[in-house]
């Protein structure tokens, strides 16, 4: 059994209270860690380190270059160290190997991207309307910066974040996930083996009913960056509000994946499953409402569901496993709750729709992958986030009716489609309510690219050079180059 320590001001502690919670093997549902169990005191002590980071010390003075040598060392510590961190998070959040060591080696990009823009933001000069006066901008950082991340990739998703907020100058404290905090504690140890300044970087572990609203309204708290459910995300964004805080949410997705007749058929098919079934359906961007023109509709089914049989369930740490289990038992909870609920609904089960039947896997928490037929998109399995291998099939007959449906929705995180009419390609794209949209292709995220979502998916960016904006105030200085100043109470 492994014991984790948090990482606060530059050191490594216990929660102060001494409490500790378990953190299980989502294959083997074995105990594997213990980890510290923080309350109120300890969001206290890192806020104080890394407010007094924020002050004082090396990280106000360093200059912006010097802040992106240490953000590339940073990368280059991750890239060398990404087999284990990756096995890390596979023994935490049961995804596979193959999975998370891809995403570990791409995770560097964002401290190599950040930390090359950080000395390249520059204020502007604003040839402003008033009389002998030079105006010019500055961006300046936030101060202590908050970053709550989910379960399903913690290091991808706490990248997002730092990366820019390090660039910038701010300081940072990560509550990951109850389900996964290993492998950011496992990352600390290369925060501070790059060097940064201590109280610049801090990991509080815990709950987040316990300490999510001691960290969301401390005083001295000047940003939250959350990804995980809309239900949380709504909590800390009314908090946020009430406590003039800045916030980005980045908040769950039931994002449609539109096939029409003239797609590239065996293409698409590859698209929907990798789209739907890849981490087991376990990421914010599943396309998980499959929309099937009327007319290709049996055949393509047909091919989904062949394909999908072929899936290899087992050890996620084997590299050629192609379907791991749910990360949490609750999970596994809610999606065997939502594949009741679409057979209520009248939903038909074209393929799995339950656990595996194989004792090998009976530790684990798996789900099979499943297909249902016949779904109406008002049913509560197109409108609600199932995060889980569940794909809902609703059939369409025309360019606009597939608009209408994928567009009846609450969330607009994403959305792709498969044609090869380029004209449709240029009106549907425009046409769907998404923060990002795939054509031809599914799932490719990049840190040059923004994503965030429409409607109820969230508030705000991440990743790509604007977002870095997000991280900075503005301040506008005024400089009078008069020779004198007018007496204020003589009248000209
Ligand atoms: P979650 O339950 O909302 O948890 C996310 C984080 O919030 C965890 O660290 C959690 O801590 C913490 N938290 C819980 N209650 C809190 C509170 N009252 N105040 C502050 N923090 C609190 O989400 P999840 O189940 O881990 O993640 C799955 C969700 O994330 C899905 O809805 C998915 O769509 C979304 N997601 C979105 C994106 C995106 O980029 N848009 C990416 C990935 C995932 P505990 O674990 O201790 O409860």
């Amino acid at each position: 059994m492994q014991t984790y320590k948090m990482f606060i001001g530059g050191g490594w502690v216990d929660a102060a209270s001494g409490g500790t919670f378990e953190t299980q093997n989502p294959y083997t549902g074995e105990t594997w860690a213990l980890i510290p169990r923080a309350t109120k005191d300890d969001v206290d002590l890192a806020v104080a380190a890394a407010k007094q980071a924020f002050h004082s010390g090396d990280w106000p003075k360093m200059h912006p270059s010097e802040r992106g040598r240490l953000l590339r060392k940073l990368g280059d510590l991750i890239a060398e160290n990404a087999e284990a961190l990756a096995k890390t998070e596979v023994q935490d959040n049961g995804k596979l190997i193959s999975e998370m060591a891809f995403q570990l080696r791409y995770i560097p990009q964002w401290y190599y991207y950040y930390g090359g823009l950080a000395d390249k933001i520059e204020g502007s000069v604003i040839p402003v309307d008033k009389p002998e006066m030079f105006n010019y901008t500055r961006y300046e950082p936030l101060g202590v910066c908050v970053g709550i991340t989910p379960w399903n990739s913690p290091l991808l998703l706490l990248a997002y974040k730092l990366a820019p907020a390090l660039a910038t100058g701010n300081t940072f404290i990560v509550k990951p996930s109850e389900f996964t905090s290993a492998s950011t504690l496992e990352f600390a140890k290369l925060v501070e083996k790059a060097g940064l300044p201590a109280g610049v970087f801090n990991v509080v572990t815990g709950f987040g009913s316990e300490i999510g609203d001691a960290l969301v309204t401390h005083p001295d708290v000047a940003k939250i960056a959350f990804t995980g459910s809309e239900s949380t995300g709504r909590r800390i964004g009314e908090l946020a509000g009430r406590h003039l805080k800045k916030v980005t949410l980045e908040l769950g997705g039931k994002s449609p994946h539109i096939v029409f007749a003239d797609a590239e058929i065996d293409n698409a098919v590859n698209g929907v499953i990798s789209g739907i079934f890849a981490a087991s359906g376990q990421t914010c961007i599943a396309g998980s409402r499959l929309l099937v023109d009327r007319r290709i509709h049996d055949e393509f089914v047909d091919k989904i569901v062949k394909l999908a049989k072929t899936a290899r369930i087992g050890n996620p740490m084997e590299a050629d496993t192609q379907v791991g289990p749910i990360t949490t038992p609750p999970q596994l909870q809610k999606v065997l709750g939502y594949i009741d609920i679409a057979k209520q609904e009248g939903a038909e089960t074209v393929l799995g729709g339950g656990r595996p039947d194989r004792a090998d896997l009976a530790k684990g928490w798996f789900v099979e992958p499943t297909i249902f037929t016949g779904v109406k998109n008002s049913m509560r399995i197109a409108q609600e986030e199932v995060f889980g291998p569940v794909l809902a099939t609703i059939p369409f007959g025309d360019e606009d009716e597939a608009l209408a449906i994928a567009n009846d929705s609450r969330y607009g995180l994403a959305a792709g489609f498969w044609t090869q009419d380029i004209g449709k390609v240029m009106r549907f794209s425009a046409g769907l309510q998404a923060g990002t949209v795939w054509v031809n292709t599914y799932r490719a995220i990049s840190y040059l690219s923004p994503l965030g979502g429409y409607k109820d998916s969230g508030i705000g960016r991440e990743n790509g050079k604007d977002a870095i904006l997000s991280w900075l105030q503005t301040k506008s200085v005024m400089v009078s180059t008069a020779r004198s100043v007018a007496n204020p109470f003589i009248m000209r």
